[in-house]
């Protein structure tokens, strides 16, 4: 799992490659190596996030095959 706590004070910069600190801006934030915008998450680590999210939420209108414990 991804330890929040790091996260927190820290995101990825597509500039350096990195989590790195960032400078919070109103909108954005900013690396404080190299001043561009940072992002939440690298894209790795972003398509994971979706990808967890995605398994945890099911969709919708498929039955379910767990029909067997109605004994
Ligand atoms: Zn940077």
């Amino acid at each position: 799992m991804i330890p929040s706590d790091f996260y927190n004070d820290r995101k990825f910069c597509e500039h350096c490659q990195a989590y790195v600190s960032y400078l919070q801006s109103t909108d954005h934030s900013y690396c404080v190596q190299c001043g561009r915008a940072v992002r939440l998450f690298s894209e790795t680590d972003w398509n994971a996030f979706n990808e967890a999210l995605k398994e945890r939420r099911p969709k919708g209108g498929r039955p379910t095959k767990e029909r067997k414990e109605s004994a």
